[in-house]
């Protein structure tokens, strides 16, 4: 019987330089690498370690491995990295690396890079966690921590010193979706020598302006709208080569951060789709914003690229759509909100967002129920507060699903 050729040359398209395309085509063919028997769909590599032909190739692999050799998936992976060159592409950043949660890549990126004595200045305004690793983490690691209110710029000029080591803050806060003036915060961060971090999760790599607006460090999490549909945990920490094949991939890959190969690939097959699911989801957030504004049974309806967004202008420079999620307030408090989310028919109660299905959260009583009341205030974490992510069902519905349920009450 003659023997089937499994020597055959795998290409990759992933080396090819997909720069001159469009994001949209990146997010389709970024990172793809085929193996011998040219798949069409991406290949996942369910693999802990990998052989070597002889003794010797394991040495040299050792000593020095290439771009697409892989020796230990905790270290890295061929679906793990079609994955984060795909998303490197889509973010504009040289290399990326896959982490478990967006926690993960949080996490890892703050501690790769901040020692002992550092000084690190951050908005106020953070996912929770985020919170917890600075001001629990670090500080417990010596690590100087000092708090902004992320849209004052003169707060950062006061707080930016000589000696400070990292920049962080989300681009757009989770669930206030308060704006970060990007341009003054990086300069600032840079003059002294400062490497800025961004939490990218709200904005998603489809509007991302974070590399282009000069963060050195992009994190996302990856559970949110790469995946879309709330299947897997992921995330993912974009930057130079020197940085993420330097301190983040040596901290990553022996902390045990690393993404697995299933994840990853749910996420590289969901980055084919992400450019038409953001867009038509950033579409109904702004047509809810406007239907919902002056609503009598609400205040403050938000949304970054509405004009009645208190950082409108910002918001417009900065990118064409403020994401995906829209933010208001039920008059009545928590009780009236309560009966709005009760009332709802498929809008679902949940902690989540950036999902195909619309979600409407309490984040005074769930994400943020933590929260010390004073902290809950300085944020505008009010007890009517809803953060509303905009699924994939039809714009008229989900703004019919709301009405019905705000006359409810
Ligand atoms: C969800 C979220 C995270 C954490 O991501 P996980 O994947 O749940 O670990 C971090 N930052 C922001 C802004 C988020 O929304």
């Amino acid at each position: 019987m003659k023997r089937p050729r499994l020597s055959g040359r795998a290409f990759f398209v992933g080396r090819r330089d997909m720069t001159k395309w469009s994001k949209r085509t990146q997010a389709v063919h970024g990172g793809t690498r085929r193996s011998q028997y040219g798949e069409l769909s991406e290949a996942i590599f369910m693999t802990q370690a990998f052989v070597y032909p002889d003794a010797e190739a394991a040495e040299a692999r050792f000593l020095d491995a290439g771009d697409d050799e892989f020796i230990y998936a905790r270290y890295g992976n061929p679906t793990n990295r079609m994955f984060e060159d795909r998303l490197a592409a889509l973010e504009g950043t040289e290399d990326a690396f896959a982490c478990t949660s967006g926690m993960a890549a949080v996490s890892g990126a703050l501690m790769a890079l901040t020692k002992a004595g550092d000084h690190v200045v951050s908005s106020r305004a953070l996912f929770g966690s985020c919170l917890y690793v600075l001001e629990e983490v670090l500080a417990r690691f010596g690590v100087e921590i000092t708090l902004v209110d992320g849209t004052d710029n003169a707060a950062w000029a006061t707080a930016i010193r000589p000696d400070t080591q990292l920049v962080f803050f989300e681009t757009i806060s989770n669930p206030t979706l308060e704006v970060v003036d990007m341009g003054h915060v990086v300069a600032l961060a840079h003059d002294v020598g400062a490497m800025v971090v961004a939490d990218n999760a709200m904005i998603t790599p489809v509007y991302s302006y974070a590399a282009r607006l000069g963060a050195d460090v992009v994190v996302y999490s990856t559970t949110k709208h790469v995946d879309g549909q709330g299947r897997m945990l992921g995330g993912a920490i974009c930057g130079s080569r020197e940085l993420i094949r330097g301190p983040i991939e040596s901290y990553m890959k022996h902390t045990g951060g690393a993404i697995n190969p299933f994840a990853a690939w749910t996420h590289l097959k969901a980055l084919e789709t992400i450019d038409l699911r953001v867009r038509a989801q950033a579409a109904t957030a702004a047509f809810l914003t406007e239907q919902l504004s002056g609503h009598p049974k609400l205040n403050n309806v938000r949304f970054p690229t509405h004009e009645s967004h208190p950082q409108y202008d910002l918001a417009t420079t900065q990118a064409p759509s403020g994401g995906t999620v829209l933010s208001f307030e039920v008059k009545g408090g928590k009780q009236a909100a309560f009966k709005f989310q009760n009332a709802l028919e498929f809008v679902i109660i949940s902690n989540n967002f950036a999902d195909a299905k619309s979600i409407a959260t309490h984040p005074a009583t769930t994400t943020h129920q933590r929260l010390p009341q004073e902290q809950k205030d300085l944020l505008g974490i009010s007890d009517g507060l809803i953060r509303f992510s905009c699924g994939l069902e039809a714009p008229e519905d989900i703004l019919a699903d709301i009405e019905q349920a705000l006359a409810v009450i």
